[in-house]
């Protein structure tokens, strides 16, 4: 045997020379791990995010912006706008992007919230007289189902499914100011009293949210403190009442002004204790807790006010 082929052959043995440790070390650390790695890279957000919109604040703004715009469309002297749920477009899109809102522009969306509204009837409204004679057309509108939009889109029954996940998914913490405080959290009181002595749960904080009742994009000027109807609502410093009495959107409401500039507003009172031009001490009773005007339930949305502008009542309370 030649001197190459001895070394070759040494080469070739060195091979086989591996204990069987070796090659079972070898398969776990080398396959086996990196394997389950990315396996679980690939199989973890698939999972972990099936149920939950992987869509961000301002993608959700276009849905609820175009949503509201094609509902404002729709009303007119003769009928009243349909409203439709920006919710169920944010659900039907994660199901037709498969979660990728990258996909999502403002013009697939308003065809997409169109498909919600159905042309029902017309109003012709005719003035002059011929051939000068004006003739306008009011469309009336009705709202389509979920399940009537899911049928036009050929959603089949497992994507309905999803469709109908998607939409139980609070977007509350995207889109709404939390309060953010700590659980058994107590007022620290300063210049101001806690206007609802002893109840300190607050259901709406300051700032950005989606409006409860209309679901639109909206600025929340105070902070929603959840309480029974008919508990007691306390003037937070000495004032003069400036309005007490009905306002809209506020129901029953009070507004106390105060030394240097400051306001402070109570609304959706069920009663109202005190009049206008009434001088109040910190403390008194002014009124008590409801739901009036535009509200989901019991609770007093407390306001303050320097100079007119609302700022963040907490930040006197902390
Ligand atoms: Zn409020």
């Amino acid at each position: 045997m030649s001197a190459l082929a001895k070394t070759l052959s040494k080469v070739l043995l060195s091979f086989f020379e591996f204990d069987i440790k070796d090659i079972i070390k070898f398969l776990i650390f080398a396959v086996l791990i990196p394997f389950l790695l990315i396996a679980l890279l690939f199989a973890g957000p698939i999972t972990g995010a099936e149920k939950l919109p992987l869509i961000n604040t301002e993608q959700i703004k276009m849905y609820i912006d175009v949503a509201n715009k094609v509902s404002e469309s729709t009303g007119s002297k003769y009928s009243e706008r349909v409203q439709i749920n920006w919710r169920q477009l944010v659900a039907i899109d994660a199901v037709r992007f498969q979660q990728d809102f990258s996909k999502a522009n403002s013009y697939e969306i308003e065809e997409l919230a169109k498909m919600f509204i159905e042309k029902v009837d017309e109003v012709e409204e005719r003035s002059g007289e011929p051939p000068n004679e004006i003739v306008e057309v009011y469309p009336i509108y009705k709202l389509r189902s979920l399940d009537e939009v899911l049928n036009l889109l050929n959603f089949s029954a497992s994507e309905k499914e999803k469709v109908k996940e998607f939409i139980e998914f609070d977007f509350s913490l995207l889109l709404n100011s939390a309060a953010n405080l700590p659980d058994n959290w107590i007022a620290v009181e300063k210049n101001f009293k806690w206007p609802v002595p002893g109840v300190y749960r607050i259901t709406s904080g300051f700032g950005p949210r989606v409006d409860p009742v209309y679901e639109t994009m909206g600025f929340h000027s105070g902070i929603d403190i959840a309480a029974p109807t008919g508990t007691i609502v306390i003037a937070a410093a000495d004032g003069e009442v400036g309005y007490a009495g009905w306002n809209g959107g506020y129901g029953n409401v009070i507004y106390i002004t105060h030394n240097g500039g400051y306001e402070t507003r109570y609304a959706h009172l069920s009663s109202i204790a005190v009049k206008q031009r009434q001088i109040v001490k910190s403390g008194d009773v002014i009124g008590y807790v409801g739901s009036t005007g535009k509200s989901t339930g019991s609770h007093l949305h407390f306001e303050v006010r320097i100079g007119g502008r609302a700022v963040n009542p907490l930040d006197f309370f902390k």
